[in-house]
């Protein structure tokens, strides 16, 4: 017999399938070790055939199999292909997803621990021995208990004792290593109410395979799909539920330990790499029937799939920024339909996307209008900043949030303030010359931060001296404007003396748990103002909270990018969502230099509706998507001529596919990126806007195609992010 292994090494030039001679304990799916290049290495069972393609005498054996049931089901076999395809990236690069690396690289194994298991619990034991008949006792509750922790309550010699007379045998046993956080008190599901019913009872009757709830913030989604996830289980059945940030969110987490206990496993970036090794085979081996999880979770290694659930769904995180570049929501679609299952999306500001699906018909939509219970929505009280700048106010704060924090305080609620900027001052400028600190690495400027007195760069995490002179002109006049959240914290100090204050952004939450305790912290009420970025406006729900302040409500709306007004649409209504979502009604203060703005209009007034219609004839009229696709084919490299070499390569190609199918391009230009540079890497673009996604195949051959040792050339389609 022949296995066809895949080998699990990074370069496309060994994108084949190899063949070794094999043993019937191969089996598809498995993993094996093969002799490669000299050496000894992981591989993966693609196919097993009687007959060989090769002369058989040219064909090594397997080495050794894994003594583990295969690690791929056939339904991955199936999506690696069409990820391999679709994206144009190596069968092995499509395989990393589905298998963590942990694993591959076989750094990581199982754990084992010695566990004593009771035998004979009716033995006859002297008098004498009363610390063994307490174990006994003890045993007998329980079955079974690790070694050391059973020595260290009883005595080891008294363990001992009982494993010699054959009352207990001591077994060295496969241990899970359990991710740290705890599981909600109460794990009892809620009686739905009539809305959320009506929601679970649409999803159920509807023949289609995917189904949009847009429900407002606090509209009970989280009880919907943790019901659904119950039904599908019940039936025998496996589900999947991605959430954009699972480690920003340890209250989801929570309840889903409370309600699914062992079933659910939990994949994120924050597990050690033991912990994710062991959910992984939990899932696999089929002991855990719930993965949960971020984007990458998609691809948890469950059979029989029920629903797949995707929270949040608007959020740029399920957009893959490294390759391959795929959408978790297209390879959620597959799998639905591989397995038959409901794909459920779930957001309160659901994309422009999405949300026309669903009203052309192809999604099932599902509307929740109102709060569990009919809580109002915050408040929204627009301040203008112009008027505050006029008054002679240059601080962060206009008086109406000034005045709203102080009530708050009064009352011993808590607030939110939140703002897009870490660091202390967002540019750091000469007043004599005009210089601005950048970093060398990437064509960006540097932020000061006060804590540890540096300038930092936020897109490769350079740290700089704090300039005490201007580097050009030996100046002394050295200005800090634009204001980060340390800033905030400090005016805020100064403006509340006796308020306990918090900060989370990407500085504050380092460590495996360090946003996970500012957020306890925070919950437990140890602090009665949170200051963070974006970080704060997913999903938390924090009873206390009467009053968000939105600091900087329009630096969203200036991006280059067609998709500004939608994002800062959603994350006006995300961070007002975190207010007055229980007992005490909440207020929202948003500061804005442009109140007029027609996305600020529909923001504070929670008009989705408005807002899409309004939007949807912007992009039609403009033809931007969905109305057409956004493909941007990035060039990088350390050198720049290299980088333009490529460059015009790859334009003449896209000029002639041009020129062959002339009614399919809208725009077809090359440049440099916005963000010239980028750790040390010159960036360059041939940016097209596309009637439809029928050439994409061939933009991802011209891709690969020129892309070489010194440049990389890739492919975006609808870039979140188009620095
Ligand atoms: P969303 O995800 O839509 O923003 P959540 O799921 O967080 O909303 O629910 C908002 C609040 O309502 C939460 O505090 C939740 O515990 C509560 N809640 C949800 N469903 C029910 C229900 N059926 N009965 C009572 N409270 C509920
Ligand atoms: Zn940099």
């Amino acid at each position: 017999m022949y296995a066809k292994v895949i080998v699990d090494i990074a370069h496309s030039q060994v994108d084949r399938i190899f063949e070794y001679s094999c043993t019937d304990d191969v089996k598809v799916g498995c993993r094996v070790k093969v002799p490669f290049g000299g050496r000894i290495i992981d591989g993966f069972v693609m196919g097993i055939s009687q007959n060989a393609s090769f002369p058989a005498e040219k064909i090594k054996p397997v080495a050794s199999v894994y003594n583990e049931p295969p690690a791929l089901v056939p339904e991955c076999f199936a999506l690696m292909e069409r990820i391999s395809s679709r994206y144009r990236v190596p069968m092995a690069a499509a395989l990393r997803l589905f298998v963590p690396s942990e694993m591959r690289l076989g750094k990581v194994r199982e754990a084992y621990a010695s566990f004593v298991v009771l035998k004979d619990p009716a033995i006859a034991l002297p008098k004498s021995a009363k610390k063994q008949a307490e174990i006994l006792g003890f045993l007998n509750t329980c079955g079974e208990y690790e070694l050391p922790a059973l020595a260290e309550k009883f005595g080891r010699g008294a363990v001992n004792a009982l494993a010699e007379k054959g009352a207990v045998v001591i077994e060295k046993r496969r241990k899970n290593r359990n991710p740290a956080g705890e599981a909600g008190n109460d794990g009892t599901p809620k009686a739905l109410t009539p809305a959320q019913a009506g929601a679970i009872e649409k999803i159920e009757g509807s023949d289609k395979t995917v189904h949009l709830i847009h429900g407002v913030t606090g509209s009970g989604k989280t009880e919907i799909y943790l019901n659904i996830i119950a039904r599908e289980i019940a039936r025998g059945k496996t589900a999947i539920f991605l959430v954009p940030e699972i480690s920003l969110t340890p209250q989801m987490l929570a309840q889903l330990r409370a309600r699914f206990k062992g079933e659910a496993a939990i994949l994120h970036s924050g597990l050690s790499a033991g912990e994710r090794f062991d959910e992984w085979w939990r899932l696999r081996s089929g002991e855990a029937k719930i993965a949960v999880g971020a984007r990458s979770a998609i691809f948890a290694p469950l059979e029989n799939l029920g629903a797949i659930i995707i929270d949040e769904e608007h959020d740029s995180s399920y957009i893959s920024e490294s390759a391959p570049r795929y959408s978790t929501v297209d390879i959620a679609e597959w799998r639905a339909a591989y397995n038959g299952c409901k794909l459920i999306l779930g957001s309160a500001t659901p994309s422009v996307e999405s949300y026309s699906k669903a009203l052309d018909g192809e999604y099932d939509l599902i509307t929740l209008p109102e709060r569990i219970n009919k809580r109002p929505l915050p408040e929204i009280i627009i301040a203008d900043m112009r008027k505050e700048v006029k008054r002679g106010n240059n601080t962060a704060f206009s008086a109406a949030l000034r005045e709203q924090l102080k009530s708050t305080l009064d009352n011993g609620n808590q607030a939110i303030i939140f703002l897009n900027r870490r660091g202390y001052s967002q540019t750091v400028m000469c007043r004599d010359c005009g210089y601005v600190a950048k970093c060398e690495h990437c064509d960006v400027t540097l932020t000061y931060h006060s804590e540890d007195n540096c300038l930092k760069c936020h897109y490769c995490g350079a740290r700089y001296k704090m300039l005490s002179a201007c580097p050009e002109c030996g100046g002394k006049h050295i200005r800090y404007s634009g204001t980060g959240t340390q800033r905030v914290v400090a005016d805020l100090k100064e403006l509340f003396p006796s308020a306990r204050i918090l900060r989370m952004d990407n500085d504050t939450v380092s460590g495996k748990d360090g946003h996970y305790k500012i957020l306890k912290k925070f919950a437990g009420r140890e602090a009665d103002i949170l200051v963070g970025t974006q970080m704060i406006a997913k999903g938390h729900d924090f009873p206390s909270v009467t009053l968000v302040g939105i600091l900087d409500a329009d630096m969203s709306l200036h991006f280059a990018d067609y998709r500004s007004g939608e994002r800062t649409f959603q994350l006006i209504t995300q961070v007002a969502g975190r207010s007055g979502r229980a007992g005490s009604p909440g207020k929202v203060v948003l500061q804005t230099y442009c109140p007029e703005n027609y996305i600020l209009r529909y923001a504070t007034a929670y008009d989705y509706t408005g807002f899409f219609g309004n939007e949807r004839e912007i992009r039609r009229a403009t033809n931007f998507p969905p109305y057409s696709v956004i493909c941007r084919l990035m060039v990088t490299s350390e050198d720049e001529k290299n980088a333009l070499a490529a460059l015009k390569e790859a334009y003449v190609s896209c000029e002639k596919l041009k020129e062959r199918c002339p009614g399919e391009f809208i725009f077809l230009n090359r440049m440099h990126s916005p963000i010239k540079r980028i750790q040390g890497k010159y960036r360059y673009q041939v940016l097209m806007r596309l009637k439809s996604g029928k050439l994409l195949p061939e933009i991802y051959d011209i891709a690969v195609q020129n892309s070489t040792q010194s440049a990389l050339c890739y492919v975006e389609e609808n870039p979140g992010n188009l620095s």
